[in-house]
């Protein structure tokens, strides 16, 4: 017997594939949606006008539709709403506000420190929070919800942020904390794999259903798209690739234990591997510039140096790019990808990087395993992860319409 919690279940699933349909392929005419999905055309029709109610689906002006017929076309309204995504950085925070194509209307972004405590830190990203919604409501649009990307790893059930040793925070219940303070969906998630579904959704991966993005900042971390779904392992925790030992006696990590791959690939690596060059006697431009301290030395002028030929600033980056390129040719042999992306501080000097990595790659990868591999910088740079926090939300509104 055909319940009718049965038939909710099948129309909203039904919502979800012609939300998504258009979303992928548009602009579309409804017999095109029909054609696409197998639905019949009176499903369709009515699912459609649904849509259209709501805002979430609007139709073009006069257009031809693949099949040569004249017609007004579908395709997603970007007024349908706006969402609201946060990266809460080890030394930073970050917020974008973008409409429902993910259209950046309003940015903040913060320098925070990691000595602060949770509720001074999350006090900050509160209220650059009620700013963002503010600037939403007053553009006309319904706020549909609030993603938060986090350095750490993530009780995905409960929304909990369960360990970010860069931050020293545990057991910090995010998605309670934000959904009682503003009354909307929350989405919780490691802060590479939310960055990963951004790329999957509009940045270098859309249509590509293996790829690893990996997000090199303080720390590293990765998302792993498998047959079009993010890995996740038994508990969540899975696609920590930072933590992998790379040399039992290398510099203590964030995570208490030493030689993790994120001590040898990270701006700061960077900066460590530039002071030891000039410890040998490489000349280099940049200490001159930062009035011979070392101490005032920051990654974006070592990579600017090295953009410009520097010597010493040229060896730090390549040094670190081996490594790099090392982690990701294992990465490469176990996953078999078609992409990886890179996105993170460290992508600011991808013009540098990306030869390394894609040299190192060719020489330790198996052959077989790097046949029309694509290596990429992310869409998004710096905002892979605040753009991925708006995918958490909308990702939810295109599967699990609540209507
Ligand atoms: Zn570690």
């Amino acid at each position: 017997m055909v319940t009718t919690a049965d038939q909710n279940l099948v129309r909203k699933f039904n919502t979800a594939v012609v939300l998504n349909t258009i979303r992928q392929h548009a602009p579309l005419s409804r017999a095109e949606v029909a054609k696409f999905t197998g639905l019949n055309r009176s499903t369709v029709s009515q699912i459609i006008n649904t849509l259209l109610d709501r805002k979430l689906v609007q139709e073009t002006t006069l257009q031809v539709d693949r099949i040569g017929r004249p017609g007004l076309l579908l395709e997603l309204n970007p007024s349908g709403g706006f969402a609201i995504g946060i990266e809460i950085g080890v030394n930073f925070l970050s917020l974008v506000a973008t409409d429902f194509l993910a259209n950046v209307f309003w940015r903040q972004r913060l320098k925070s420190d990691a000595r602060d405590n949770v509720d001074t830190i999350l006090e900050r990203a509160y209220e650059m929070t009620e700013i963002g919604l503010e600037k939403g409501t007053a553009a006309g649009l319904q706020p549909l919800g609030i993603g938060l990307g986090v350095p750490g790893l993530v009780d995905l059930r409960h929304g909990e942020l369960m360990f970010a040793p860069n931050l020293g925070w545990a057991h910090v219940p995010m998605a309670k904390l934000w959904s009682q303070r503003f009354d909307l969906p929350v989405f919780v998630d490691n802060e590479a794999k939310a960055a990963a579904v951004g790329e999957y959704y509009f940045g270098k991966s859309r249509g590509i259903n293996n790829f690893i993005f990996l997000n090199a900042g303080v720390g590293l971390g990765a998302g792993i798209m498998i047959d079009g779904k993010l890995f996740r392992g038994s508990h969540g925790f899975a696609s920590e690739v930072g933590h992998m030992v790379m040399d039992k006696n290398g510099d203590l990590c964030g995570c208490g234990k030493r030689g993790c791959w994120e001590t040898q690939v990270s701006p700061k690596a960077v900066i460590r591997r530039f002071q030891e060059t000039l410890k040998q006697g490489v000349p280099s431009t940049v200490l001159l510039a930062a009035d011979n301290d070392m101490d005032n030395i920051v990654f974006e002028t070592i990579a600017n140096a090295a953009l410009q030929g520097d010597n010493a600033a040229l060896i730090a980056m390549q040094e670190v790019g081996e490594q790099l390129g090392l982690g990701i040719a294992n990465l490469i042999n176990v996953f078999n990808p078609e992409m990886v992306i890179l996105g993170g501080e460290l992508n600011y000097a991808s013009e540098i990087l990306l030869p390394v990595v894609r040299q190192v790659i060719s020489r330790y990868a198996i052959n077989l395993e790097t046949q029309d591999l694509i290596i990429a910088a992310s869409a998004h740079g710096r905002d892979a992860c605040v753009m991925g926090a708006v995918a958490l939300v909308l990702d939810d509104i295109l599967h699990e319409p609540k209507f």
